[in-house]
Protein backbone atom coordinates (compact mmCIF):
# COMPACT_ATOMS: atom_id res chain seq x y z
CA UNK A 1 0.00 0.00 0.00
CA UNK A 2 0.93 3.81 -0.48
CA UNK A 3 1.30 6.21 2.44
CA UNK A 4 1.76 9.54 1.00
CA UNK A 5 2.72 11.85 3.37
CA UNK A 6 2.17 15.88 3.12
CA UNK A 7 4.04 18.67 4.94
CA UNK A 8 3.12 21.76 6.06
CA UNK A 9 5.15 25.28 6.71
CA UNK A 10 8.30 24.47 8.91
CA UNK A 11 8.23 20.59 8.33
CA UNK A 12 8.08 22.06 3.96
CA UNK A 13 10.88 24.11 4.40
CA UNK A 14 12.95 21.39 6.35
CA UNK A 15 12.14 18.38 4.08
CA UNK A 16 12.37 21.16 1.00
CA UNK A 17 10.15 19.07 -1.05
CA UNK A 18 5.84 19.57 -0.40
CA UNK A 19 5.61 15.54 -0.08
CA UNK A 20 6.76 12.11 0.41
CA UNK A 21 5.71 8.86 -0.64
CA UNK A 22 6.09 5.35 1.72
CA UNK A 23 5.06 1.90 0.22
CA UNK A 24 4.08 -0.21 2.92
CA UNK A 25 3.74 -4.34 2.74
CA UNK A 26 2.05 -4.86 6.12
CA UNK A 27 -0.31 -2.75 8.16
CA UNK A 28 1.64 -0.37 10.97
CA UNK A 29 0.88 1.77 13.74
CA UNK A 30 1.28 5.62 13.16
CA UNK A 31 4.61 6.07 15.23
CA UNK A 32 5.95 3.45 12.94
CA UNK A 33 5.42 4.39 10.04
CA UNK A 34 6.72 7.87 11.45
CA UNK A 35 10.02 5.72 12.43
CA UNK A 36 9.99 5.00 8.68
CA UNK A 37 9.52 8.24 7.77
CA UNK A 38 12.65 10.40 9.98
CA UNK A 39 14.83 7.10 8.17
CA UNK A 40 14.11 8.55 4.96
CA UNK A 41 13.91 12.21 5.56
CA UNK A 42 16.31 12.26 8.77
CA UNK A 43 16.26 16.22 8.61
CA UNK A 44 12.95 16.03 9.72
CA UNK A 45 13.42 13.70 12.78
CA UNK A 46 14.30 16.23 15.50
CA UNK A 47 10.41 18.00 14.29
CA UNK A 48 8.90 14.74 14.86
CA UNK A 49 10.57 12.85 17.57
CA UNK A 50 11.56 13.46 21.14
CA UNK A 51 14.46 11.12 21.43
CA UNK A 52 12.91 7.84 20.32
CA UNK A 53 8.97 9.41 21.38
CA UNK A 54 7.15 10.73 18.80
CA UNK A 55 6.66 14.45 20.17
CA UNK A 56 3.25 15.31 21.32
CA UNK A 57 3.19 18.67 19.84
CA UNK A 58 2.92 16.99 16.09
CA UNK A 59 -0.26 17.48 14.49
CA UNK A 60 -1.06 14.37 11.98
CA UNK A 61 -4.27 14.20 9.86
CA UNK A 62 -6.36 11.82 7.65
CA UNK A 63 -8.64 14.21 5.83
CA UNK A 64 -10.64 15.94 8.12
CA UNK A 65 -9.52 12.98 11.53
CA UNK A 66 -6.79 13.87 13.37
CA UNK A 67 -4.51 10.79 14.52
CA UNK A 68 -3.13 9.57 17.12
CA UNK A 69 -0.25 7.74 17.28
CA UNK A 70 -1.74 3.91 18.27
CA UNK A 71 -4.03 4.15 14.80
CA UNK A 72 -3.61 1.04 12.28
CA UNK A 73 -2.79 2.23 8.49
CA UNK A 74 -3.55 -0.48 6.43
CA UNK A 75 -5.15 0.69 3.38
CA UNK A 76 -3.46 3.79 0.69
CA UNK A 77 -3.70 6.64 2.82
CA UNK A 78 -2.95 10.09 2.01
CA UNK A 79 -1.49 11.71 5.84
CA UNK A 80 -0.89 15.25 6.42
CA UNK A 81 2.13 16.21 8.98
CA UNK A 82 1.86 19.73 10.34
CA UNK A 83 3.93 21.08 13.24
CA UNK A 84 2.01 23.55 16.06
CA UNK A 85 4.21 26.45 14.83
CA UNK A 86 2.38 26.46 11.35
CA UNK A 87 -0.57 26.81 13.62
CA UNK A 88 0.26 30.08 14.30
CA UNK A 89 1.44 29.52 17.84
CA UNK A 90 3.61 32.09 18.09
CA UNK A 91 3.10 34.76 20.79
CA UNK A 92 1.47 37.88 20.33
CA UNK A 93 3.07 41.06 22.22
CA UNK A 94 0.15 41.55 24.54
CA UNK A 95 0.40 37.47 25.17
CA UNK A 96 4.44 38.26 25.92
CA UNK A 97 3.31 40.91 28.10
CA UNK A 98 0.87 38.49 30.11
CA UNK A 99 2.43 35.56 30.71
CA UNK A 100 5.79 37.10 31.16
CA UNK A 101 6.54 36.20 34.77
CA UNK A 102 6.11 32.77 33.94
CA UNK A 103 8.40 32.45 30.99
CA UNK A 104 11.07 33.67 33.63
CA UNK A 105 10.80 30.31 35.25
CA UNK A 106 14.74 28.16 34.13
CA UNK A 107 13.28 25.71 31.57
CA UNK A 108 10.12 27.21 30.35
CA UNK A 109 10.73 30.63 28.65
CA UNK A 110 9.23 31.31 25.82
CA UNK A 111 9.70 28.20 23.77
CA UNK A 112 7.52 26.75 26.58
CA UNK A 113 4.57 29.30 26.55
CA UNK A 114 4.09 27.97 22.89
CA UNK A 115 4.06 24.17 23.95
CA UNK A 116 1.22 25.52 26.40
CA UNK A 117 -0.69 27.84 23.52
CA UNK A 118 -0.36 24.82 21.36
CA UNK A 119 -2.21 22.33 23.99
CA UNK A 120 -5.32 20.67 24.36
CA UNK A 121 -6.27 19.92 27.94
CA UNK A 122 -9.63 17.42 28.54
CA UNK A 123 -10.57 17.97 32.02
CA UNK A 124 -13.45 15.50 33.44
CA UNK A 125 -15.57 17.60 36.20
CA UNK A 126 -14.50 20.91 36.96
CA UNK A 127 -16.08 21.27 40.51
CA UNK A 128 -13.60 22.09 44.02
CA UNK A 129 -10.52 19.84 41.78
CA UNK A 130 -11.20 20.22 38.44
CA UNK A 131 -12.40 23.60 38.55
CA UNK A 132 -9.17 24.80 40.34
CA UNK A 133 -7.16 22.96 37.43
CA UNK A 134 -9.06 24.37 34.87
CA UNK A 135 -8.68 27.86 36.59
CA UNK A 136 -4.87 28.48 36.46
CA UNK A 137 -4.34 26.41 32.94
CA UNK A 138 -6.52 29.10 31.34
CA UNK A 139 -4.58 31.67 33.19
CA UNK A 140 -1.53 29.40 32.39
CA UNK A 141 -2.61 30.37 28.39
CA UNK A 142 -3.03 26.49 27.78
CA UNK A 143 -4.57 27.11 23.94
CA UNK A 144 -7.57 24.92 24.35
CA UNK A 145 -9.57 23.50 27.25
CA UNK A 146 -11.84 20.82 26.83
CA UNK A 147 -14.06 20.60 29.89
CA UNK A 148 -17.07 18.39 31.29
CA UNK A 149 -19.50 18.58 33.94
CA UNK A 150 -23.22 17.75 34.12
CA UNK A 151 -26.01 19.20 36.51
CA UNK A 152 -26.92 22.78 38.08
CA UNK A 153 -24.85 24.65 40.46
CA UNK A 154 -26.54 24.09 43.90
CA UNK A 155 -26.02 25.89 47.37
CA UNK A 156 -23.66 23.10 48.46
CA UNK A 157 -20.73 23.40 45.43
CA UNK A 158 -20.31 26.86 46.45
CA UNK A 159 -17.82 26.39 49.41
CA UNK A 160 -15.16 24.37 47.14
CA UNK A 161 -16.02 25.24 43.63
CA UNK A 162 -14.03 28.55 42.30
CA UNK A 163 -15.88 28.98 39.28
CA UNK A 164 -19.10 29.12 40.51
CA UNK A 165 -20.76 31.64 42.19
CA UNK A 166 -23.62 32.31 44.41
CA UNK A 167 -25.56 34.50 41.18
CA UNK A 168 -25.29 30.64 39.04
CA UNK A 169 -27.30 28.72 41.62
CA UNK A 170 -29.73 27.09 39.75
CA UNK A 171 -27.52 27.47 36.06
CA UNK A 172 -25.71 24.92 34.57
CA UNK A 173 -22.67 24.07 36.29
CA UNK A 174 -20.67 24.07 32.67
CA UNK A 175 -22.24 27.74 31.22
CA UNK A 176 -20.35 28.57 34.63
CA UNK A 177 -17.35 27.50 33.93
CA UNK A 178 -17.59 28.79 30.66
CA UNK A 179 -18.02 32.25 31.77
CA UNK A 180 -15.73 32.02 34.48
CA UNK A 181 -12.81 30.38 32.31
CA UNK A 182 -13.50 33.43 29.36
CA UNK A 183 -13.05 36.09 31.95
CA UNK A 184 -10.05 34.74 33.56
CA UNK A 185 -8.36 34.21 29.85
CA UNK A 186 -10.19 35.37 27.02
CA UNK A 187 -7.65 34.11 24.55
CA UNK A 188 -8.49 30.02 25.69
CA UNK A 189 -10.43 28.21 22.99
CA UNK A 190 -12.70 26.49 25.50
CA UNK A 191 -14.82 23.20 24.33
CA UNK A 192 -17.68 22.77 27.14
CA UNK A 193 -19.90 19.74 27.84
CA UNK A 194 -22.71 19.48 29.86
CA UNK A 195 -22.20 15.84 30.72
CA UNK A 196 -20.23 13.51 32.39
CA UNK A 197 -17.64 11.07 31.64
CA UNK A 198 -19.37 7.83 30.80
CA UNK A 199 -17.96 5.01 28.76
CA UNK A 200 -19.41 6.62 25.68
CA UNK A 201 -18.04 9.87 25.23
CA UNK A 202 -14.73 8.92 26.88
CA UNK A 203 -12.86 7.96 24.07
CA UNK A 204 -14.10 10.75 21.84
CA UNK A 205 -13.55 13.35 24.40
CA UNK A 206 -9.63 12.00 25.37
CA UNK A 207 -8.88 11.91 21.19
CA UNK A 208 -9.26 15.66 21.23
CA UNK A 209 -6.65 16.06 23.22
CA UNK A 210 -3.22 15.99 24.13
CA UNK A 211 -3.60 15.28 27.91
CA UNK A 212 -6.02 14.42 30.14
CA UNK A 213 -6.59 15.28 34.29
CA UNK A 214 -9.39 13.10 35.72
CA UNK A 215 -11.07 14.79 38.68
CA UNK A 216 -14.44 13.04 39.31
CA UNK A 217 -15.34 11.78 42.38
CA UNK A 218 -16.95 8.31 41.04
CA UNK A 219 -14.96 5.19 40.28
CA UNK A 220 -16.83 4.23 37.10
CA UNK A 221 -15.86 7.72 35.20
CA UNK A 222 -11.87 7.81 36.80
CA UNK A 223 -12.06 4.32 35.23
CA UNK A 224 -13.56 4.66 31.91
CA UNK A 225 -11.08 8.02 31.54
CA UNK A 226 -8.02 5.51 32.58
CA UNK A 227 -9.26 2.92 29.99
CA UNK A 228 -9.15 5.71 27.37
CA UNK A 229 -6.24 7.55 28.30
CA UNK A 230 -4.19 4.22 27.76
CA UNK A 231 -6.04 3.17 24.59
CA UNK A 232 -5.32 6.40 23.15
CA UNK A 233 -2.21 6.42 24.61
CA UNK A 234 -2.30 10.48 26.49
CA UNK A 235 -1.00 11.17 29.55
CA UNK A 236 -3.90 11.33 32.52
CA UNK A 237 -3.63 13.08 35.55
CA UNK A 238 -5.67 11.60 37.96
CA UNK A 239 -6.72 13.80 41.14
CA UNK A 240 -8.79 12.66 44.03
CA UNK A 241 -9.32 13.83 47.92
CA UNK A 242 -11.30 13.24 51.04
CA UNK A 243 -11.85 15.16 53.89
CA UNK A 244 -8.19 16.66 54.56
CA UNK A 245 -5.87 13.96 52.21
CA UNK A 246 -5.22 14.21 48.49
CA UNK A 247 -3.68 11.86 45.92
CA UNK A 248 -2.76 12.31 42.51
CA UNK A 249 -1.09 10.06 39.88
CA UNK A 250 0.50 10.23 36.76
CA UNK A 251 -0.07 7.77 33.71
CA UNK A 252 2.04 7.56 30.51
CA UNK A 253 -0.05 4.73 29.14
CA UNK A 254 2.47 1.40 29.03
CA UNK A 255 5.68 3.36 30.37
CA UNK A 256 3.79 3.62 33.63
CA UNK A 257 1.67 2.27 35.87
CA UNK A 258 -1.83 2.73 35.38
CA UNK A 259 -5.09 3.85 37.39
CA UNK A 260 -5.81 -0.02 37.24
CA UNK A 261 -3.36 -1.10 38.39
CA UNK A 262 -3.12 0.92 41.76
CA UNK A 263 -6.63 -0.48 42.02
CA UNK A 264 -8.58 -2.64 39.39
CA UNK A 265 -12.13 -1.87 41.07
CA UNK A 266 -14.29 0.66 43.10
CA UNK A 267 -13.47 0.39 46.85
CA UNK A 268 -16.66 -1.08 48.30
CA UNK A 269 -18.08 1.40 50.54
CA UNK A 270 -17.14 4.51 48.55
CA UNK A 271 -19.48 7.50 49.35
CA UNK A 272 -20.33 9.93 46.70
CA UNK A 273 -20.79 12.96 48.96
CA UNK A 274 -17.79 13.08 51.54
CA UNK A 275 -15.99 15.51 53.86
CA UNK A 276 -14.09 19.04 51.74
CA UNK A 277 -12.82 22.13 52.25
CA UNK A 278 -12.34 24.17 49.01
CA UNK A 279 -8.88 24.65 49.92
CA UNK A 280 -7.74 21.22 49.91
CA UNK A 281 -9.38 20.15 46.77
CA UNK A 282 -8.41 23.70 45.46
CA UNK A 283 -5.03 22.50 46.39
CA UNK A 284 -5.13 19.17 44.68
CA UNK A 285 -6.44 20.56 41.59
CA UNK A 286 -3.45 23.21 41.56
CA UNK A 287 -1.10 20.35 41.92
CA UNK A 288 -2.56 18.43 38.89
CA UNK A 289 -2.61 21.88 36.64
CA UNK A 290 1.24 22.04 37.66
CA UNK A 291 1.90 18.64 36.93
CA UNK A 292 0.14 19.07 33.27
CA UNK A 293 2.27 22.07 32.74
CA UNK A 294 5.28 20.11 33.06
CA UNK A 295 4.59 17.45 30.97
CA UNK A 296 3.49 19.55 27.95
CA UNK A 297 6.43 21.52 28.31
CA UNK A 298 8.85 18.91 29.60
CA UNK A 299 9.62 20.80 32.70
CA UNK A 300 11.23 19.31 35.43
CA UNK A 301 10.38 15.64 36.53
CA UNK A 302 6.52 13.94 35.98
CA UNK A 303 5.12 11.93 38.88
CA UNK A 304 4.71 8.83 36.82
CA UNK A 305 5.37 5.93 38.37
CA UNK A 306 4.88 7.36 41.91
CA UNK A 307 1.76 8.32 44.05
CA UNK A 308 1.22 11.56 45.24
CA UNK A 309 0.01 11.62 48.89
CA UNK A 310 -0.76 14.99 50.93
CA UNK A 311 -2.33 14.67 54.00
CA UNK A 312 -3.02 18.63 55.11
CA UNK A 313 -3.84 17.42 58.72
CA UNK A 314 -0.57 17.28 59.23
CA UNK A 315 1.24 18.68 56.23
CA UNK A 316 2.80 15.62 55.25
CA UNK A 317 3.85 15.06 51.22
CA UNK A 318 5.26 11.66 50.08
CA UNK A 319 6.23 9.44 47.00
CA UNK A 320 5.05 5.87 47.22
CA UNK A 321 6.62 4.06 44.09
CA UNK A 322 3.96 2.53 41.84
CA UNK A 323 4.74 -0.69 39.30
CA UNK A 324 2.75 -1.61 36.38
CA UNK A 325 0.68 -4.69 36.84
CA UNK A 326 1.74 -7.35 34.41
CA UNK A 327 -1.92 -8.53 33.85
CA UNK A 328 -3.69 -5.43 34.02
CA UNK A 329 -6.74 -5.92 32.36
CA UNK A 330 -6.18 -2.20 30.58
CA UNK A 331 -2.79 -1.66 30.14
CA UNK A 332 -1.25 -4.94 30.55
CA UNK A 333 0.98 -7.07 28.08
CA UNK A 334 -1.99 -8.77 26.50
CA UNK A 335 -2.89 -5.57 24.07
CA UNK A 336 -6.60 -5.53 24.09
CA UNK A 337 -8.04 -2.59 26.08
CA UNK A 338 -11.64 -2.99 27.27
CA UNK A 339 -13.19 0.19 26.20
ZN1 LIG B 1 -2.52 -0.76 34.27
Amino acid sequence: MKITFSYLAQLRLMAGRVSDDLELTEPCTLAGLLQSLANLRPELRSLIFDGETPRRSLLVFRDDQRLSMADVISTDTDITLMTPIAGGSGLSDEERAIYEWQMWTPGFGEAGQEKLKASTVFISRIGGVGGAAAQYLAMAGVGRLVVAHGGDVRPDDLNRQGLMTHAGLGRPRIEMALMTLRALNPRVEVIALGENVSEANAQKLVGMSDLVISAAPLFAERLAMNRAAVRLNKPLIDCAMYDLTGQIITVLPRRSACLACLYAEAPPAWQRRFPVFGAVSGTVGCLGAVEAIKLLTGLGESLAGKLFLGDLRNMTFRQVAINRVADCTVCGRHDTVEC
